[in-house]
This record gives structure tokens, C-alpha cells and sequence, in this order.
């Protein structure tokens, strides 16, 4: 492998490293794996992650496979941001915003930008970008396109595939492609192409065009989805054609993302918040049914649940002492308003307020920015539950992002629980309630071998339950090497094998990020599980020069 970093060096004008503390470092993300890079890349420009991937197909071809993985926060759950070749860490240089367009407010911005940092600058323009995820001051936009990230503004407006207009893209062979919505016209050029490029687009063409109903027929019945490749996306009815939906999502296993367009919304800080505190369960089903109704959706659905509420008032009584409501009901919902109109929004908390009086459901309704963000803490309490340490045990991310049809959340509640009951774990459960997507991250020490082979145990029984439920494996975390071993359970034998012929068609050799999505058995997966768990890899390792 020295010779690979040597040559690297030689060629790029980014750093190259390879001495053991930085590839420790980059040796874990956020999920429950490891391991150990080869050498890891600063890119400075798209030229050294171009010449980084020819370097590798090149080596490809003559018959040695050295993956690359390309890495923004290292923040993913799903273990995608690690692998056993080349990490292209973007955070180091690749991380600005090109162009702001005050017009339209699309952004263009290179992918290893820190998400909160691009936030922050779209909100001085009154800008911002909806679907970032819980961990926006750790992770990148290049993580959140790569992951098809969604959040709690998602209920509203929809995950990240919504508004990335237009990508430079690396693919396999070092060949750099623009990809956005093209007309009949413009593909009918593209697949003449005699490069990389115009392969990629005959043959995806082809492959869409020979399975048209499988592939409309794969869409699964939920409001967010990272599960798989949007190959449904591609192709519309009037010919037109895009791949942009299709490397969103596909956590760089189809190509490397080193530039991104980005659409943003009208940023109004000045919402009302409805926090709803339910006895029963079914009640706060059939709110979320009701709220879902409404012509215009409330901007968040959120919730946090008894396990959470009793496991904050047990370790950190003092975090939410003025909010807590006592006793402890069974689900606090918060549901937000953010319409740029007053009088839209006053409408809509009023009708809200209604739906709650029917049902005899205590709330409390808040537009002072201070007091909001009081009771948002009860909802962002979850993070203790994260941080906290259980002797070894750690709140591992192994069925962390399961979703369903809204209809059957309450199913998937009383599931979870039984799950809980089943394992003995605590069942702490909180999330996007709106879209039927809830986080459950059970205690765990990955030093304990009865541990490790229960986690496999509920992993199984989850994932079985979410799929018979007609859930996703994965709302946002994306399936990673951990959901890859559900691909096939999700999708069906012949949709799987659509998902495998597309990694195909992009990396013949799989030097993309191999070992994620496509082709993972339990056995390869196994023996990377890590022995201790922790997120100390959040804050990522930049060049000491
Ligand atoms: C506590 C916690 C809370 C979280 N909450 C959410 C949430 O609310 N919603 C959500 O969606 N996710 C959530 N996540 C998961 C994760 O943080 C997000 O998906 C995030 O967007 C990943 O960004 P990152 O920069 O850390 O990406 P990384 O972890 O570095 O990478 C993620 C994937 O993107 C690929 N990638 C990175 N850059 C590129 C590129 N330039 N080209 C191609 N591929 C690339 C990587 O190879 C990997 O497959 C959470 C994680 C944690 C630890």
C-alpha cells in the first residue's frame, strides 16, 4: 500500500497521509463498525479526487481492488463512511459555498461544507436548506446528498433528494460528469458519448427501459425512504432523464459528489409551536392522521415518548425541570407552524388547538423564541439518552431508523415496545412521528458476547417487523454495510437485482465504496463489529499544516 500513497503524493496536491493515529481516526463513524483505512486524502480540488479514482480503476483493471470511500462528518450510522482503501476526507479543503444566488436562492457549494455553517449563511440571506438531519453541526452537505438526509422539517418538505438541482460527480474512472434534469434531446446526445459517461447512460437507459414496471412498481409505501437506489426517479413519462436522483442516496457507492446545486426555501424563524401531551397512544395516532389531512402540513411532527421523558427525569432531573409535565404522560407531540403569512398560521394553530380539545388533550401553545425552545428541549432531551453511558453500555445505532406507513405507527410503537419487553432493553423512543419514523437506540456493550449476539437477534426481528409492517429498513440513515443484509428482504429478488446491475453499470471493478449497499453477507459484517462504542470521531481530524 505505500506504493498507492506514494503515488498519491506524488500526484496530488492535497495531503496524503498515512501514519497510524490519522487512520485510526478515520478507522470509525457513528455505527457500531471499524475499519482501518489504508491511507487517507485531503482533496484539494476535484483534479486530485478525478486522478484519485483513475489511479484506482487503472489499478482495477490490473486486477487490485483498493476502494475508495469518500467521507464528510463521518457522522453515518449505517457504517458507509469508512472502508478498507482510501478515505477522501472533504471536510479539510473542499468545504465552500461557490455561489449564493439572492434571486433564486439556489446555492452552489462544494460537498464537504459543514451543514450548520451553510445554514447559518443561508439564514442571513432568510434562506434555508429543510431536510438537515439532528446532526447538522457535525456532519457535511456531501454526507447529507450521499444519505438522502431528511429531519424534522421533512414532514413538510420532503428529504434532501428534493433539492439538490445539479451535481458534479467523479464516476469510477476518474471521468467528472454534470448531472442534471436533461431533455429527450440532451440524453439522446449523452448516449451517444464514446466515454464512461455515454456507457453509463446507455446502459442505465437500457436497464429502465426493459424494466419500467418493476422498477415504478419498487416505490414503497412511506413518506421517507434511504433505502436502496431511486432508480424511479430517473427516467419520467416524457422522456426526460436525470441522475441526480440516483447518486442522492447512494452513499458514494455510484460515484463522488465534489459539487452540488442546491434549492432552498424561505426561512421564517417566527413560528408558533403546539406541544401536546397524550395518555393514550391511539389519540396521538389519529392526531398525526388528522394533522396530515390538512391542506397545509405543519412544518414539524415531532415526538418524544414515557421511556424518554422517565429516563431524563431518572438521570437529569434538572435538564427539564420547568417542562416536564408530571405524571409523565405516554407521548409528547410538537407540532409547529412555519407559514410566512400570521394570519395562516394563526388559522392553523387555532384548528390544531380544536383537534385537541376534542380529544381532552393538554397542550401548551408558544411564540416566544425563548420559550419555544424551552419545550423543544424536551424533544432534543434525546441526546442525553445518546451520550449516556450505562457502565460499557452504550445507546447503540442498530434499529435506529425504521419507518413505516403513517397508519401503522402505532403498530409500530406497540411492536417496539414488545421488542424492549422481549430483550430487555428500555424501549426510548423519539422522532418524526409525522412521517412514521421513529429512533430506538438500545443500551448495549459491544465488549459482552451475549450482547453482540442479542443486538443480531433484534436486529432481525426489527427489520422483519418494519418490512412486514410495508416500512423501509432506513428513513435517512441509509442502508450502509449494517442494512445492506435487508436490501433483498425489502425490495424483492428482482428489484435487488435492478439495485445490483446498477452498481454494475457505474463501478464495474467496485472500487466505490465497496463493502456498502450491494453484495454484503452477515459474515463480512461481522467481524467488523467494533468492541466499544462511542461518537468521539464527530469532530474530524483536519491537516495539523
Ligand atoms: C446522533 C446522530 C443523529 C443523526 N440524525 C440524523 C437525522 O436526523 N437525519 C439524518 O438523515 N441522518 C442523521 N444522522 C446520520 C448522519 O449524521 C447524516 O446522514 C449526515 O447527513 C451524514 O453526513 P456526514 O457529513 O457525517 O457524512 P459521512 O458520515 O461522512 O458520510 C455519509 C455517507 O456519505 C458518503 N459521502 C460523503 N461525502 C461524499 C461525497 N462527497 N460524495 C459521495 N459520497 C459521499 C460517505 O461515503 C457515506 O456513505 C445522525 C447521526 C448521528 C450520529
Amino acid at each position: 500500500m505505500n506504493k498507492v500513497a506514494h503515488y498519491l503524493q506524488e500526484h496530488l496536491v492535497g495531503q496524503v497521509l498515512t501514519s497510524p493515529d490519522v487512520r485510526r481516526h478515520f478507522a470509525t463513524d457513528a455505527s457500531i463498525f471499524s475499519v482501518v483505512p489504508a491511507v487517507v486524502v485531503y482533496p484539494r480540488n476535484e483534479n486530485d479526487v478525478r486522478k484519485t479514482a483513475r489511479f484506482t480503476w487503472q489499478l482495477a483493471e490490473r486486477g487490485r481492488v483498493i476502494p475508495i470511500t469518500a467521507r464528510g462528518g463521518g457522522s453515518d450510522q449505517s457504517g458507509a463512511a469508512i472502508g478498507p482503501g482510501v478515505i477522501l476526507s472533504f471536510t479539510a479543503h473542499l468545504n465552500r459555498i461557490l455561489e449564493l444566488d439572492g434571486k433564486s436562492g439556489n446555492v452552489v457549494v462544494e460537498p464537504g461544507i459543514n451543514y450548520a455553517k451553510l445554514q447559518q449563511t443561508l439564514h442571513t440571506h432568510s434562506r434555508f436548506l429543510p431536510p438537515y438531519p439532528s446532526s447538522i453541526e457535525y456532519s457535511t452537505i456531501g454526507g447529507a446528498i450521499a444519505n438522502n438526509a431528511a429531519g424534522e422539517k421533512s414532514v413538510k418538505y420532503g428529504a434532501t433528494r428534493n433539492f439538490v438541482r445539479q451535481l458534479r460527480v467523479v464516476l469510477a474512472n476518474g471521468e467528472v460528469i454534470e448531472t442534471r434534469r436533461l431533455s429527450k434531446r440532451e440524453l439522446n446526445k449523452k448516449l451517444g458519448l464514446a466515454t464512461f459517461e455515454g456507457e453509463v447512460y446507455r446502459n442505465l437507459d437500457a436497464l429502465i427501459e426493459e424494466n419500467g414496471s418493476a422498477i415504478q412498481d419498487s416505490t414503497l409505501s412511506v413518506t421517507l425512504n434511504g433505502a436502496g437506489y431511486d432508480l424511479a426517479s430517473v427516467k419520467r413519462k416524457d422522456g426526460s432523464f436525470d441522475l441526480t436522483p440516483l447518486i442522492v442516496g447512494s452513499q458514494g457507492t455510484l460515484g463522488i459528489v465534489t459539487e452540488a446545486t442546491m434549492e432552498t426555501e424561505v426561512h421564517n424563524p417566527h413560528t408558533t409551536l403546539v406541544a401536546a401531551m397524550f395518555d393514550d397512544i391511539q389519540v396521538a395516532e389519529q392526531t398525526v392522521f388528522e394533522l396530515r389531512r390538512s391542506r397545509d402540513m405543519p412544518s414539524a411532527i415531532e415526538m418524544v415518548d414515557e421511556h424518554l421523558l422517565k429516563f431524563v427525569s431518572d438521570h437529569s432531573p434538572n435538564l427539564l425541570k420547568d417542562v416536564l409535565p408530571k405524571p409523565l404522560p405516554k407521548m409528547v407531540l410538537f407540532i409547529e407552524f412555519d407559514n410566512q403569512i400570521d394570519r395562516i398560521q394563526k388559522r392553523l394553530t387555532k384548528k390544531t388547538v380544536k383537534l385537541l380539545d376534542k380529544y381532552q388533550v393538554p397542550y401548551i401553545v408558544e411564540t416566544d423564541p425563548q420559550k419555544k425552545e424551552e419545550l423543544w428541549k424536551m424533544r432534543d432531551s434525546a441526546a442525553l439518552a445518546l451520550s449516556y453511558a450505562e457502565k460499557s453500555a452504550r445507546a447503540l445505532p442498530v434499529i435506529e431508523d425504521g419507518v413505516v406507513p403513517v397508519e401503522r405507527i402505532r403498530e409500530f410503537l406497540e411492536a417496539i415496545y414488545e421488542l424492549g419487553k422481549k430483550h430487555a432493553f428500555n424501549p426510548i423512543t423519539w422522532g418524526h412521528i409525522g412521517d412514521g419514523n421513529v429512533h430506538v437506540q438500545p443500551f448495549f456493550d459491544l465488549a459482552q458476547v451475549g450482547d453482540r449476539q442479542k443486538i443480531f437477534r433484534i436486529i432481525e426481528e426489527f427489520y422483519a417487523t418494519v418490512i412486514n409492517f410495508g416500512g423501509s429498513t432506513s428513513a435517512a440513515n441509509n442502508d450502509g454495510r449494517l442494512r445492506a443484509l435487508y436490501l433483498r428482504d425489502l425490495y424483492g429478488e428482482q428489484v435487488y437485482e435492478l439495485f445490483a446491475k446498477v452498481k454494475q453499470i457505474f463501478d464495474p471493478y467496485g472500487t466505490l465504496n465497496a463493502g456498502v449497499k450491494i453484495g454484503v453477507a452477515p459474515e463480512d459484517i461481522k467481524p467488523l463489529i467494533r468492541q466499544e462504542y462511542s461518537l468521539g470521531h464527530r469532530y474530524d481530524h483536519m491537516p495539523r499544516s
